[in-house]
């Protein structure tokens, strides 16, 4: 029988926070079955991509051609627009693989990311241009540039677009909570180009590229093993190179059979609308259904940093309903979405002590909630299983282009970047694991590897394979 003191304690006892972590295993644990079925459907999906215009993967020809030399070189400057920051870089490639980079960040604010498109891309020019005053300018305030002289730019531009040329592209739709009015549908390059002249800005933009296809040129510049790149960052997408005469779709442009492309897979949009391959739990339909896309984006939902911690704070909350955490306590601090990071996530994995005194630290600290040991080794376990789907299910994506590809038994590296794979403890052991239990032994084959800076550095490269292609009149 329970003592009359067990009954009133305010904090759930070890034994029912063991309980409520079973189901939660048995929601978010992925079978290597189960993985090799998404590989399959998977695949499916970039071959239809391929072979068809419009289609739920769109597998975007980039207009990228080939493997850069490494000899690439020259200052570039590269402007990159991701989920979070604006980034101006300036670039300087030394050929053999080599470069230098200076550059400074933007925070974007919440209310940039719903305004007006006009606007955004004049807030991109203003920043161009004080970064263009700072490093193009002597002691004296002259400018540093010969008269009439452009600067040749990389606009990374990390969101899907219809492309037909490289210096163009039509943005398909926002993601990662981007709601930034009179845009999607309209070139992005062209809204641009016209921010760029009404700051008379000493600029001329040559390429229009995303992330993934930055990530891919600038890690084969480093190291020409590379043959496929991931973003797990805010958003989560992959590009890779393909044979001209595998992309159906563009069959009639008239582009030479022997070339290669760069295709911007747009992964994470993988299994939208009919949500049939991935599985989903009811905390990632509430995601999605209460996200400004609904039934968009389904693969990136299920595991880019714009989402993880809010999957775990959807379940959180459902156990504060229940009546299982924090009773008599004020909780309405974890009541608004997205408050809880994925930064908390990474952070509640790390803590090295066996109180758990980070995870103490995070809600009292921000949500001033006390918590006892068995809760946060709670915590700490769901985090594990949030994460650790996420990463399995990136392993799928991968599979799916080395399988399509071929590359296994011959072996390639795939460069990486973004927070998750950057900061996440564990995210890229956990990736390799998935690529094993996918692939068996001959997983190991296929190797992550941290990125060059692609959105910066690989912009620079595109630019510059742009202006050698330009000048043979091939564009
Ligand atoms: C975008 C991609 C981008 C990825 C990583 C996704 O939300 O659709 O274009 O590459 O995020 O930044
Ligand atoms: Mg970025």
């Amino acid at each position: 029988t329970r003592t009359h003191e067990e009954e009133d304690l305010p904090h759930a006892t070890k034994k029912t926070m063991a309980d409520h972590l079973r189901k939660y295993e048995s929601l978010f644990t992925l079978t290597p079955q189960r993985m090799r079925m998404i590989v399959e459907a998977f695949k499916d999906s970039l071959e239809l991509g391929l072979q068809k215009p419009k289609q739920v993967v769109p597998m975007i020809p980039t207009f990228v051609f080939g493997w850069p030399t490494g000899q690439e070189s020259g200052d570039f400057l590269a402007l990159d627009l991701g989920g979070t920051n604006l980034r101006v870089c300036l670039v300087t490639l030394q050929g053999e693989g080599k470069f230098e980079m200076t550059q400074t960040k933007y925070r974007l604010t919440e209310e940039q990311k719903q305004d007006e498109g006009t606007k955004l891309f004049d807030f991109c020019a203003e920043c161009l241009k004080t970064f263009i005053d700072t490093n193009f300018t002597d002691e004296d305030g002259n400018s540093l540039l010969k008269p009439g002289e452009l600067l040749p730019l990389g606009f990374t531009f990390s969101y899907p677009c219809y492309q037909t040329r490289i210096d163009h592209g039509e943005l398909i739709r926002w993601t990662k909570g981007f709601g930034v009015k009179n845009t999607e549908g309209r070139d992005v390059a062209e809204m641009f180009r016209q921010s760029i002249e009404k700051y008379e800005l000493p600029v001329q933009m040559t390429a229009l590229i995303n992330d993934t296809t930055g990530t891919l040129i600038a890690s084969h510049y480093v190291n020409p093993k590379t043959k496929i790149a991931v973003i797990f960052g805010t958003g989560c997408n992959a590009a890779y190179m393909e044979d001209v005469k595998n992309i159906e779709k563009i069959n009639d442009l008239g582009i030479s059979e022997k070339d290669q492309m760069a295709i911007n897979c747009e992964w994470g949009a993988f299994d939208s609308f009919e949500h049939e391959h991935l599985p989903r739990t009811k905390y990632d339909t509430i995601v999605d259904e209460t996200s400004n896309k609904p039934g968009e984006q389904a693969f990136e939902k299920l595991i880019s940093g714009r989402y993880l911690g809010e999957i775990l704070r959807l379940v959180i909350c459902e156990l504060i309903d229940e009546g299982v955490l924090f009773l008599g306590q004020e909780t309405y601090k974890l009541e608004t979405p997205y408050v809880f990071e994925t930064a908390f996530l990474s952070l509640m994995e790390s803590d090295p002590t066996d109180e758990l005194l980070m995870i103490i630290g995070i809600f009292t600290h921000f949500f001033a909630v006390e918590t006892t040991l068995a809760e946060r080794q709670f915590f700490r376990a769901l985090a594990m299983l949030i994460g650790r789907r996420a990463a399995r299910l990136s392993a799928c994506g991968i599979a799916a282009i080395v399988g399509k590809m071929g590359y296994l038994d011959e072996g390639c590296l795939v460069g990486a970047d973004g927070s998750l794979y950057n900061k996440y403890p564990g995210f890229a052991d956990r990736v390799h694991e998935g690529l094993i239990d996918v692939f068996g032994e001959k997983g190991n084959n296929i190797k992550t590897v941290h990125a060059e800076d692609g959105s910066g550095v690989g912009s620079a490269i595109i630019a510059a394979m742009t202006k050698v292609r330009r000048d043979a009149g091939l564009y």
